[in-house]
């Protein structure tokens, strides 16, 4: 059956057919139970291979869900605020989401988790550090990126990680700022910073470009601010601690 299964692109079906056609022998299935279960197999394994494509695309880290998140470490996290958030909604308003806090206190993990929920509910997803942004514009000068803004504009999500590691020049904030208003009430950023908002003038290296860019990322925005010990440090921390008991 190849020669149909083909100029439909029933892929899926394809592979799973020999098994299929025994499991209906054997259970002596109607045809039209027959039909039903062959086209959920193609519809969910495409469903399964959108998602998976979706997941690279998104480049997420690995290893950050949010059944791993530990809320009883990191007190200062709300957990009903991050399962609200979980829901979704933020996605559909356009809200962002800003995650502020020191080192190694869960901010990448919540960030790419809530990301990791948007793709598995179907959405478009990227995760890049603030780093990899300046450098994309870098490599390819503004000119040419900004033909290729798209790539980060267009994602319903975008984590924006590790706000304050990197200096932006002028022309990468001017940048920023155009990616910030371009997905302005239409897209949601979810953005980690380890500095205060105080500080984004000298990051950006322009006080009145910083504003402006503030100003539009926070007008609907959840902040997050977590201030608990670090996640990285915890084993270390107790080690120590019991050392020092002994
Ligand atoms: P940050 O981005 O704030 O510096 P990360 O999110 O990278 O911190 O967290 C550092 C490491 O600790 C990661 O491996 C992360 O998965 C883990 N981690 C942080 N907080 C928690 C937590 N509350 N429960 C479980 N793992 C955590
Ligand atoms: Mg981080």
């Amino acid at each position: 059956m190849d020669d149909l299964f083909k100029p439909l692109g029933l892929t899926q079906l394809a592979q799973a057919l020999p098994t299929l056609l025994d499991e209906a022998r054997q259970q002596q299935l109607s045809y039209e139970a027959f039909l039903r279960q062959a086209l959920d197999t193609e519809v969910k394994g495409r469903q399964q291979r959108a998602l998976e494509r979706r997941l690279r695309a998104a480049r997420l880290p690995a290893h950050t869900r949010l059944e791993a998140f530990d809320f009883s470490f990191q007190p200062s996290v709300s957990e009903r605020l991050v399962r609200e958030l979980a829901g979704l909604a933020f996605v559909q308003t356009a809200t962002n989401v800003v995650l502020l806090g020191p080192p190694g206190v869960g901010k990448t993990h919540l960030a790419s988790a809530l990301a990791r929920r948007a793709v598995e509910a179907g959405h478009t997803a990227l995760f890049v550090t603030l780093r990899q942004f300046a450098e994309s514009i870098e490599i390819a000068g503004v000119t040419a990126w900004r033909q290729q803004a798209r790539r980060y504009v267009q994602p319903r999500v975008l984590v924006l990680d590790e706000v304050g590691y990197t200096r932006l020049t002028p022309a990468q904030a001017q940048c920023m700022f155009d990616l910030v208003t371009a997905r302005y009430e239409r897209s949601a950023i979810v953005l980690t910073s380890n500095v205060s908002f105080a500080e984004w003038g000298s990051l950006l290296g322009d006080e009145v470009l910083a504003t402006a860019v503030l100003d539009r990322l926070l007008h609907h925005a959840e902040v997050l601010n977590i201030n608990g010990r670090s996640y990285r440090m915890k084993d270390r921390m107790g080690a120590d601690a019991r050392q020092m008991t002994t």
